[in-house]
């Protein structure tokens, strides 16, 4: 039998041992230097050891860790007030993982139609390929065989209707439900964007049924597709909005934030986290906020975003056998695959490029949105090397 490693083996680890990073870089224990387009998954948003996140942390790390939501802290206020006003929304609930956020989102919409005289309307209607997180709520919005095997009985908690389709959305509301949840852009299954006039018809069906619109951004949400959210792209305005990923940088932080009414049905003691809104997650979030809300910003990533998708655009036609359709919004882009996309990750990987897989054969485009031109031209180099390269031997 062979040894058990003493690490549960639910992650596909590559053999490298990660030490540092810098800016856009990481590099491995040998100090060999990778060009980091994964940016974990879309959480390094400002990049590695950004100064001004790193110094204001730093700071923090030697004043205060953690003194429990019995007390304020210095950043939750100033940062919740930030939050609010730039997204619309008017109330903001933190915790530490895009999972809590969903189940949150889960929780609370059950909550707002129990206390508003509708205790009936607790199903959710999502999309097709939807990914929420892995709580065994959220984890059962999704389909994929990978996330549910061996879990059920699901919660039966879900209508799931075909990926951006109106009618069928129209179609699917019953006297039980309670919220539309979509992804504006899905990310794990395999960057797909929603289109505008879905989005739209999704908020005109939660007004005419009274419904709770959320949008999960945990993944496209906070600068990465070219808005500070996703939804100000489409003109849709939801009633709750989850964000996770990148909103700490890389400090695990996740938050759903809610409107008037939905706040106005919460209360002391009903929901809770004891990590949720610590010191130190606050003053990343309201660091790495800063630094995404300065002049240029956006710009910067609009202009990288369109840079790539020429640059890869450019490169797919010479290799139909290898590469598909593009795909994405902002710096959340992908890629189709004809070859296993985890083989390509691999093989990009020998050559000093990290990206990531994600469902429907697709290879993701995640870069730290403060990638500069050289970054993508080095990039680009090495997706042209491997790919004339292919198959590898
Ligand atoms: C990653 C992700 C989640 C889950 O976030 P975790 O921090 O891994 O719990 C939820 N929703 C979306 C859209 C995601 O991409």
């Amino acid at each position: 039998m062979a040894a058990t490693s003493p690490i549960l083996p639910v992650y596909r680890r590559a053999d490298v041992i990660m030490t540092r990073g810098e800016g856009v870089y990481l590099y491995d224990e040998n100090n060999l230097r990778y060009l980091d387009f994964a940016a974990g998954i879309a959480v390094n948003s400002l990049g590695h050891s950004h100064p001004e996140v790193n110094r204001r942390m730093q700071e923090q790390v030697g004043k205060l860790w953690h003194c429990s939501n019995l007390f304020q802290n210095e950043h939750i206020l100033p940062y919740s007030e930030k939050i609010t006003q730039l997204s619309g929304l008017d109330s903001v609930f933190f915790c530490n993982s895009g999972t809590e956020a969903a189940e949150a989102a889960i929780k609370f919409t059950r909550r707002y139609h129990d206390k508003t005289g509708k205790p009936d309307r607790y199903r959710m209607i999502v999309a097709q390929g939807a990914y929420h997180g892995r709580t065994l709520a959220a984890l059962s919005a999704c389909r994929n065989p990978r996330v549910i095997d061996g879990y059920g009985p699901l919660v039966d908690t879900y209508d799931i209707v075909p990926f951006n389709d109106i009618s069928a959305l129209e179609k699917a509301v019953t006297a039980e439900t309670g919220a539309i949840m979509l992804e504006p852009v899905q990310g794990e299954g395999g960057i797909r964007p929603h289109s505008r006039e879905y989005l739209q018809a999704a908020r005109a069906v939660c007004d005419r049924h009274n419904l709770l619109l959320i949008f999960d951004e945990v993944q496209c949400g906070l600068a990465r597709t070219g808005t500070y959210f996703t939804f100000q792209e489409f003109g849709v305005k939801p009633d709750m909005l989850l964000l996770g990923k990148g909103l700490g940088n890389g400090f695990p932080l996740a938050a759903c934030l809610v409107t008037h009414a939905i706040a106005a049905v919460m209360e002391p003691g009903c929901h809770g986290s004891t990590f949720g809104s610590n010191p130190l997650a606050m003053c990343a979030g309201r660091a790495t906020l800063d630094v995404i809300t300065r002049e240029g910003f956006l710009q910067h990533v609009r202009k990288m975003a369109m840079y790539l998708q020429y640059g890869l655009e450019k490169i797919m036609p010479h290799y139909p056998q290898l590469y598909g359709e593009w795909r994405g919004m902002g710096l959340l882009q992908g890629v189709v695959t004809k070859v296993s996309a985890y083989d390509l990750a691999r093989a990009l990987r020998m050559n000093g490029l990290l990206l990531v897989p994600a469902g429907d054969g697709v290879i993701r485009f995640l870069p730290p949105l403060i990638v500069d031109e050289s970054h993508i031209e080095e990039a680009l180099k090495i997706i042209e090397k491997t790919s004339a390269a292919w198959p590898l031997s």
